[in-house]
């Protein structure tokens, strides 16, 4: 685990490091060139971006090129992306939603609850709403699960019909389909699995358009492991009926690849036998292998004595990576890799007031 990824070294590192360290490095044209393949991989399948993966602007401008609409999970998300594309169709979804994001000017509503559902019929306003449904079926293998179990994502097949009911008593609101995002995670084939079961419930309700989820595996510990968009959107392909509408709403595997955060070396220490590299910042600017519990991917540098990398924070839990075989001495640059979904934006930035990284972005050609 944690070992270099097979890659080649970006030229950057070469004569082009940021001055200042540590930055986020994010690679436009590496973001542009992927979230394009999985679009085409698609096919009819409507592709969403979920927006709490990343929201940073300039990766939201690229991903807008290539994505039939954004999915959101609060006003604060929805303000930001309305702020950048007031044109961009938007879902909205998530468990817990105040009034104002419950009555907020979306392409689709994402119900969560029949209690949530009695609040909006209430307001007596128009809606298109999906009914996210957590079905009971096994979701072996993946990383975390929203569904498949009792958790407090969506509703259980008694929510729906209770909700089904309720609608079926007035036209305001309208019965556009069903939500799933069960498990994150998933190769192709369990996740093709999961909307075969999906696609039979809704069919079994009378809709026709269903929104997948995102969770999309993502390997840490293999960097090279692509999820198969390929097989995924033939599989979708080969389940879908004439008239009915797919949707998915990746967020991680559309824009984990392409960022960086590049640091330094400050110190190298042997500690009761074990090898130390503390660089600069630490888990308050990438808390992804905290969160996750894995050693985040390291860029190809010399190999060494294996290497535990940690940051400047005074807790033993500021480890971005554990034995790494990596020769490393003070003043060496380390790059950490995958950092582009769920890094800088889910870190808990102002822990010990150190200064924030900065924030650099390799040019895609089209922007301007
Ligand atoms: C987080 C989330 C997603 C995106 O999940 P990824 O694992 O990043 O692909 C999609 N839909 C919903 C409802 C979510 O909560």
């Amino acid at each position: 685990m944690g070992g270099p990824a097979p890659e080649e070294p970006p030229a950057y590192v070469h004569g082009r490091v940021p001055e200042e360290l540590p930055a986020y490095v994010y690679d436009l044209a590496e973001l542009d060139a992927h979230v394009s393949a999985v679009r085409e991989a698609l096919g009819d399948v409507e592709l969403h971006y979920a927006v709490k993966a990343n929201p940073d602007p300039h990766l939201l401008r690229v991903l807008a090129r290539h994505v039939d609409g954004f999915e959101v999970a609060s006003a604060g998300e929805l303000a930001h992306v309305r702020g950048l594309f007031p044109d961009m169709p938007v879902a909205l979804g998530g468990p817990g939603k105040t009034d104002a994001e419950l009555l907020s000017d979306v392409a689709r509503l994402h119900v969560e609850s029949p209690n949530e559902l009695r609040r909006l019929l209430a307001a007596g306003r128009p809606a298109d709403v999906l009914l996210r449904v957590n079905l009971d079926v096994p979701v072996e293998g993946a990383s975390l699960a929203m569904g498949g179990g009792a958790t407090p994502f969506g509703m259980d097949p008694d929510g729906v019909a209770e909700c089904v009911a309720m609608l079926e008593r007035q036209d305001a609101v309208r019965f556009r389909g069903v939500h799933a995002h069960l498990a994150s995670g998933l190769d192709a084939p369990a996740l093709l699995k999961l909307a075969a079961a999906v696609l039979e419930y809704a069919r079994g309700l009378g809709v026709s358009e269903v929104n997948l989820g995102g969770g999309m595996a993502v390997s840490y510990a293999d960097p090279a492991a692509r999820f198969d968009w390929r097989a995924y959107g033939e599989g979708l392909a080969s389940l879908r009926r004439p008239g009915e509408v797919l949707r998915i709403e990746p967020g991680r595997s559309l824009t984990v690849y392409c960022g960086r955060y590049v640091t330094r070396v400050i110190d190298v220490k042997r500690v009761h036998g074990e090898l130390f590299a503390v660089v600069a910042g630490g888990t308050h600017h990438l808390r992804t292998p905290a969160t996750k519990g894995h050693s985040q991917p390291v860029a190809p540098l010399p190999p060494g004595e294996p290497v535990t990398i940690v940051g400047q924070l005074c807790t033993p839990k500021d480890v971005l990576a554990r034995n790494v075989p990596v020769a490393l001495s003070p003043g060496d640059v380390v790059e950490f890799t995958m950092a582009g979904a769920y890094a800088w934006n889910i870190s808990h930035h102002d822990f010990l007031m150190h200064p924030a990284p900065g924030f650099h972005y390799l040019p895609d050609g089209a922007a301007g």
